[in-house]
């Protein structure tokens, strides 16, 4: 099932990529595997899969512990700063920093285990208030006191899109994180690179593509439903 899934989302990555002109290895799909045990996620990984996502530091945690280093792990839901020490060393890229004092957090972590810890910043484009990530007008200076940070990467952006019908709701959204991004670009900030753009989800990843996502999270469209009672 889930091999089976694997396939069809990456023919239908290809296809956006073809469609918008854009290769294949410009895209990354990170397989979302929150709550899905491991056997599963070792399933995906047969089918291709290397990239994985978890939104909770205990579970990424114990994930990375038992399964081998061939499998990347990438921090996406909301992190608290008490939990930074954990994910750093572990998570090859944070996806959710959406403040000043957790950068800071990550970077003194970093810092301690002599690694460069990358990061996205992640931004709330569609001014949702139950979402995490800044506004977009506070972006770039947060990005600016961020680079400043030693043992710290920035890498880009990151964005959740509403939960939408019709994926073509949410284009405005991905339009707006990639202008966001080449916005910052242009300004040469040191320290700061804007290649990476996280947008796109089980509903979304397609439309998220011709916009110029570089990374794609997906979790049901390759696990199936999350079952949160079990
Ligand atoms: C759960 C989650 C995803 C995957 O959502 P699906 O709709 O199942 O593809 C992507 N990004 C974040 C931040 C998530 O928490």
């Amino acid at each position: 099932m889930v091999a089976e899934n694997y396939k069809e989302v990456e023919e239908r990555v290809k296809k956006a990529c073809e469609r918008s002109g854009r290769r294949r290895e410009e895209v990354t799909l990170i397989a979302v595997s929150k709550t899905k045990p491991v056997s599963l996620i070792r399933e995906a990984y047969e089918a291709g899969a290397r990239e994985f996502g978890e939104n909770k530091v205990q579970e990424l945690c114990e994930k990375w512990e038992v399964l081998p280093d061939s499998f990347c792990w990438h921090m996406i839901g909301h992190l608290q700063r008490n939990k930074v020490k954990y994910v750093v060393g572990k998570a090859k890229l944070i996806h959710s920093v959406d403040s000043l004092r957790l950068a800071e957090e990550i970077s003194k972590e970093a810092n301690k285990k002599q690694i460069t810890a990358d990061i996205l910043v992640e931004v709330n484009v569609a001014g949702e208030e139950s979402k995490f990530g800044v506004c977009p007008d506070e972006v770039e200076d947060l990005v600016r006191k961020a680079a400043l940070l030693p043992n710290l990467h920035i890498c880009g952006l990151m964005t959740i899109a509403p939960f939408v019908e019709d994926a073509e709701e949410n284009r405005p959204i991905f339009q707006e994180l990639r202008k966001l991004a080449v916005d910052i670009k242009l300004k040469n900030i040191d320290n700061v690179h804007m290649d990476v753009l996280s947008m796109g989800m089980t509903g979304d990843y397609e439309v998220a593509i011709e916009e110029g996502a570089t990374m794609i999270r997906v979790g049901t469209g390759i696990f199936g439903e999350r079952n949160y009672a079990l």
